[in-house]
């Protein structure tokens, strides 16, 4: 299961519909999963809610089909998967009766341990095969007297990464992981506290930015305010630093400064490491290379310009391996704005290569239309190493830089030359000490070993 999904609360004090609030926050958070997506309120006595499959506005896509959901508290959540898992029996936030009363949950990041999680519930019948269910259902099992301390040990179990977003009829609780792999942010409005994966959804709401979740810690809302206990000491932070180089909105915020603003400076650094001499113009990869280019432009002193257009229409499903895709391959997405580029040359910037299919065919758009050099820069160091804690790369064996050299990269992608941006560089854009970040993508460091049988699965191959 390979997850990286948006999860989004409220807690009002003053009022019960929720629905709408919850349904921009999920919207707002709609680039960390667009595969499913659900919302669930309590108004203290009862739940009501529901989910779906596809995007937050297919999901809901009426005011009517939000009337129905109301209450004081309200949690949702937006699920990013592979094919195989998109399924509605995987869609979340998932709602469990415990003893404690019925108990919904959304959860951000995978854990590694599910298997043995897996085997030790007994009497739950499973609906559908994500951890996130796993966590759900040991929290029915629980011999607990109190929800609380039964969350608590179910999290002590937990190996991986998890941001979860939990409701019971009158509480909101946000939690994670010892090492805080995914992000999770608490905000505040006049007379509600608002959970948020990231800063943009708080934004949208109006909320203002309280502070993080920290690792290993458990926030918790109820009409006593908020309260914090830490329930696990001593684990060392590992924020991901793909969310850094990708996976996070560029307005999101994080210790204060933008993604945006550290996606700028990868691209300056990227400059005074792997310039590109007599280059004419930068372009980039829409979106996401787009904050890299224009710090890699003004480093270099050459121009910055659009050079494709993207279409933003195109849904995830289109998306998928299809016979008219391999047919049109990527000009349905992305089409090059020819005078820009015609007999220039010309650096396009990416934030990152997994497999290098996007890469060979953007270098290759590039030249059919004109441009006489194609230099590739891509504003983070080669992804060496697969993710176990819920960013969608690949095995060892598709990612590319894993099996080949930049050279070697450079020829499959067909570019004039290629240059990487160095591990150091990388950290040093993102103000984080060296020691507070996951990087295991890029250096094969993990701050949770995965058992063997994930490893294998995922080096498959190599
Ligand atoms: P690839 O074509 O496999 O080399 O993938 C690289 C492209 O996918 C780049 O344009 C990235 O911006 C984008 N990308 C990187 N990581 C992800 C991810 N986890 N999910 C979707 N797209 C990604």
């Amino acid at each position: 299961m390979k997850e990286a999904c948006g999860i989004f609360g409220l807690y009002s004090y003053d009022g019960d519909q929720l629905a709408k609030p919850t349904y921009y926050g999920l919207f707002s958070l709609q680039h960390r999963g667009q595969e499913s997506a659900g919302i669930f309120a309590s108004d203290g006595k009862r739940f009501t809610g529901k989910v779906g499959m596809g995007l937050v506005n297919v999901v809901f896509n009426s005011e009517e089909s939000l009337k129905d959901i109301h209450g004081h508290i309200a949690i949702g959540h937006v699920r990013y998967s592979t094919t195989g898992s998109s399924v509605i029996a995987n869609a979340q936030p998932i709602v469990v009766e415990t003893k404690f009363g019925p108990v919904a949950l959304g959860h951000n990041g995978n854990l590694i341990n599910t298997d043995e999680l897996r085997a030790e519930v007994h009497g739950y019948d499973f609906k559908g095969t994500t951890d996130s269910e796993v966590i759900a259902a040991l929290i029915a099992n629980s011999k607990e007297d109190d929800f609380e301390t039964a969350l608590i040990s179910v999290l002590k179990k937990c190996r991986g990464a998890f941001s979860i977003i939990i409701m019971t009829l009158d509480k909101l609780i946000a939690v994670r992981d010892q090492h805080g792999i995914r992000p999770l942010s608490v905000g505040k409005m006049d007379q509600a506290y608002v959970i948020s994966s990231e800063t943009c959804g708080l934004d949208v709401v109006g909320a203002e930015f309280v502070r993080e979740v920290a690792a290993g810690e458990m926030v918790i809302l109820d009409k006593n305010g908020l309260r914090s206990s830490t329930w696990s000491r001593g684990e060392k932070e590992a924020f991901c630093v793909f969310e850094y180089i990708y996976f996070a909105r560029p307005d999101s915020l994080r210790g204060g400064r933008s993604f945006h603003d550290v996606r700028v400076h990868l691209g300056k650094y990227l400059a005074k490491e792997q310039p590109a001499d007599g280059a004419e113009m930068v372009i980039a990869v829409p979106d996401s290379g787009i904050p890299a280019s224009m710090g890699f432009a003004s480093e270099h002193k050459i121009p910055y310009s659009e050079g494709m257009i993207k279409n933003r229409y195109i849904g995830r499903t289109f998306i998928q391996p299809s016979q008219l895709m391999r047919d049109i391959g990527v000009k349905l997405k992305l089409n090059p704005i020819r005078d820009a580029i015609r007999g220039r040359k010309i650096v396009v910037i990416d934030d990152s290569i997994v497999r290098g299919t996007t890469s060979r065919q953007i270098v290759r758009l590039l030249r059919d239309n004109g441009a006489r050099e194609v230099h590739l820069r891509i504003s983070s160091p080669p992804i060496l190493c697969p993710c176990f804690y819920g960013i969608d790369t690949a095995t060892r064996s598709e990612l590319i830089a894993a099996n080949l050299s930049v050279e070697g990269i450079r020829k499959y992608v067909e570019a004039d030359s290629l240059g990487y941006l160095s591990l150091k560089s990388l950290v040093k854009a993102t103000n984080v000490p060296h020691d507070r970040l996951c990087q295991a993508c890029l250096n094969g460091e993990y701050p949770v070993k995965a058992p063997e049988r994930m490893q294998s699965l995922k080096l498959s191959g190599f």
